[in-house]
């Protein structure tokens, strides 16, 4: 069997071919869909996979509202966290290994398509992950810097949060190979436990858009 290095190693070497990049064979390639699947599935480093900088309790803990603080302003700050957190975690595989040839379209596993939506209601697009994810957190980082003191806008903070679930998805099921390579695992693992402690205790993700990471929750929690 490949190590989990071995296989890493293989997946970002790995070009799409020809035939694929002309539509010939379709969507998605044979090729590990889901590297999240894979290593669920009693990959080589699964019992790496629930490595956590913090304990659960303290995650949990960190995202009480504090009785001396305004929830709405407790939600935006946690929104600004969360943006600059992946803002780090994608810049990790930014450029070199989600590109428009690795990640043609912005997917969690075979299963999960997300569409940008345009801004003149044209409709929805399938974009490559890198140019989906530049819009969210380029449109996330207007949107948060727009909102004066004490402002509240709890739809606006449902559609962040939804979207920056989307692209903890997407690193998770797409680039876990490099993210463990690098070290940063524990990283991504405590940051996205702490933004589903949060999500849960303000109800600001619907737990069908929670389906993707279904799984991995379950091992993060267990
Ligand atoms: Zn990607």
């Amino acid at each position: 069997m490949l190590s989990f290095l071995d296989w890493g190693s293989s997946f970002r070497s790995r070009k799409v071919s020809n035939k694929e990049k002309d539509g010939d064979t379709g969507w998605p390639p044979s090729f590990p869909q889901s590297q999240l699947a894979y290593v669920l599935a009693a990959g080589p480093a699964r019992e790496r996979l629930g490595a956590l900088l913090l304990d659960q309790e303290r995650l949990q803990l960190a995202t009480r509202l504090p009785e001396s603080e305004n929830l709405d302003d407790w939600i935006v700050l946690h929104c600004i966290d969360f943006l600059n957190l992946l803002n780090l975690l994608y810049g990790l595989v930014y450029e070199h290994a989600c590109t428009s040839e690795s990640c043609p379209r912005m997917t969690a596993g075979p299963a999960y398509e997300f569409l940008w939506q345009c801004a003149d209601r044209r409709g929805a697009e399938s974009l490559p992950a890198s140019r989906y994810i530049e819009l969210v957190l380029a449109w996330a980082e207007q949107e948060l810097g727009s909102l004066t003191n004490g402002a509240t806008n709890r739809k606006l903070c449902r559609k962040l949060t939804q979207r920056f679930h989307r692209i903890f998805a997407h690193l998770y099921h797409h680039h876990l190979a490099e993210l463990l390579e690098m070290g940063a695992l524990p990283h991504l693992n405590t940051s996205y436990l702490h933004f589903y402690f949060f999500v849960k205790e303000f109800q600001l993700v619907h737990s069908k858009d929670l389906e993707p990471m279904r799984d991995l929750i379950q091992l993060l929690l267990a």
